[in-house]
């Protein structure tokens, strides 16, 4: 990791560790400043793994304090690395041990909710839990649901742009904020708090920061834009015998629920297998013998109406051979242990460890020729590894859990390899970070990457914001 890290003329290493906490201590008080174990207690990798190294976690309590904080960093030429709830897969928490760590933990008040508008606004470090269960409190849902809800910040969510299982209907974290405030490199606050869907005055700057894994500038504050809170939720899971079939259900479905339908995660049969007949974490709700499955969630206002049409649909697929076999779930507690399943990442973690996660994206008529491909070669060069697949086949994303990846680099090497002469991308919602930065030019063009670098030259001169995150 340290090598990972290394930068040629950091100017972080010149400064005085001494000098630097005081001056820190002095903006953000002693409760506001970690030094020793409680910094080395803390991870320096995705997963929870590592000891981080950095100087100091500094933790402010408000955009005034983050701001001096980057005044001071952006003086001493110090490099600062933005935390927020260290659920991220792809290293962008890093640090070396020239790095100060902001970390946005105290700053996690739910400002305001307007139940009215359906908008609502937080501080950075608000855990997504907290904010689904806010906007639900006032009738309103908070579309961005994801594994990590318990811990993920609504900060982190903004800067990896993170998709989650309601992708298909609402969209990405991109779509859901309305209103932005952030502190660039310098301590300057840039507050566009706007609370409307349409505002067309000159650029709009918070799309910059969206997705920038805390490269451009750190977010403090937000406003959130908040949707009907569904009434009715039918939630079901079935069995097909091919890949077209997938391709087809994915379609009707569009079509027949009338832009209801607001979950559609599919699992490869070994996935299934795994999870079920093989690791026995789950309950099998269907045989574990056919190729593909679909969780399928469909939201809407009337309950009656709505379990009608599923079924009567689902019944509809089934007669016509799109479907093989079906369940829709009769309790809550029933569509809960499917979702558990779904992003039951764990298991499938032990079972490929160590593991190599992939998170792509590429067209859905390329996904069934890439993924018999890449079975094939690796099977051929790794004899005996393992390959899990399942994803947001919806949004043309699927996950890929490889292993054991004792070779890791030569898996990352096949997996991007093949994804380029799909038309896919290294990265459909985690980012970059440091994981993946060196297969980013899979994905983007010489003339984008130049575009990308001029606008960090731009917005942090002295790269002290992350370095070393999605550009070495
Ligand atoms: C079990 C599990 C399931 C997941 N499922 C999904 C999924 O379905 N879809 C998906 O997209 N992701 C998923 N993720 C990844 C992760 O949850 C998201 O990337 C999440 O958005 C990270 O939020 P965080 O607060 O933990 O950010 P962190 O991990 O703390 O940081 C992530 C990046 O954002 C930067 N950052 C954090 N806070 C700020 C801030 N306030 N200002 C500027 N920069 C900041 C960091 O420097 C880092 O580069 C999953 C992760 C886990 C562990």
């Amino acid at each position: 990791m340290e090598n990972a890290l290394a930068r040629q003329g950091d100017q972080s290493e010149g400064v005085d560790t001494d000098d630097l906490l005081i001056r820190l201590r002095q903006i953000v008080g002693p409760q506001g400043l970690l030094t020793g174990d409680d910094v080395r207690s803390r991870p320096n990798q995705s997963w929870g793994q590592g000891s981080c190294p950095a100087r100091a976690i500094v933790r402010p309590a408000s955009t005034q304090e983050v701001s001096e904080v980057m005044r001071l960093c952006h003086e001493l030429r110090q490099s600062v690395v933005p935390w927020g709830g260290l659920t991220g897969l792809v290293d962008g928490i890093s640090c070396s041990e020239d790095d100060v760590v902001l970390s946005v933990e105290r700053m996690n008040a739910i400002e305001h909710v307007d139940a009215e508008a359906g908008v609502l606004t937080a501080q950075s470090g608000a855990v997504l839990e907290t904010v689904q269960t806010a906007a639900e409190a006032e009738g309103w849902l908070f579309a961005v649901d994801l594994g990590a809800r318990g811990s993920a910040n609504i900060g982190g969510l903004i800067s990896t742009n993170a998709g989650g299982n309601g992708v298909i209907r609402y969209g990405m974290m991109r779509e859901q904020v309305l209103g932005l405030e952030v502190v660039l490199a310098d301590g300057t606050v840039i507050s566009s708090m706007n609370e409307m869907l349409k505002n067309n005055t000159g650029y709009d700057l918070k799309q910059w920061f969206i997705g920038s894994e805390g490269t451009l500038g750190i977010v403090t504050r937000t406003v959130l834009r908040l949707r009907p809170l569904p009434r009715a939720v039918q939630t079901g899971f079935v069995a097909l015998n091919s890949f077209a079939d997938v391709v087809r259900l994915l379609k009707r479905l569009g079509t027949d629920l009338e832009g209801r339908l607001s979950a559609f995660e599919v699992m490869w049969r070994n996935h299934y297998h795994f999870l079920t007949e093989e690791s026995g974490k789950h309950q099998a709700v269907v045989s574990a013998q056919y190729p593909y499955y679909v969780l399928l969630e469909s939201s809407g206002a009337d309950a009656v109406a709505e379990e009608e049409r599923f079924m009567e649909l689902l019944g509809a697929l089934m007669e016509e051979g799109t479907v093989a076999d079906a369940v829709v779930c009769q309790t809550s507690q029933q569509a809960k242990n499917l979702w558990a399943m779904r992003d039951d990442v764990e298991t499938l973690m032990q079972a490929t460890a160590p593991p190599a996660v992939f998170d792509i994206s590429l067209p859905i008529r390329e996904m069934e020729g890439y993924i018999d491909r890449l079975e094939v070669t690796l099977a051929e060069q790794f004899p005996g590894i393992r390959l899990l697949v399942f994803g947001h086949l919806g949004d043309g994303n699927l996950h890929l859990g490889i292993g054991p990846a004792h070779d890791r680099h030569a898996v990352e090497a096949l997996v991007y390899e093949g994804l380029e002469a799909a038309g896919g991308s290294v990265s459909a919602e985690h980012g970059i970070g440091l994981e993946k930065r060196a297969f980013l030019k899979h994905s983007r063009s010489p003339a984008e990457l130049a575009l990308m670098r001029s606008i960090k030259d731009a917005l942090d001169p002295s790269g002290i914001l992350n370095p070393g995150k999605i550009f070495s």
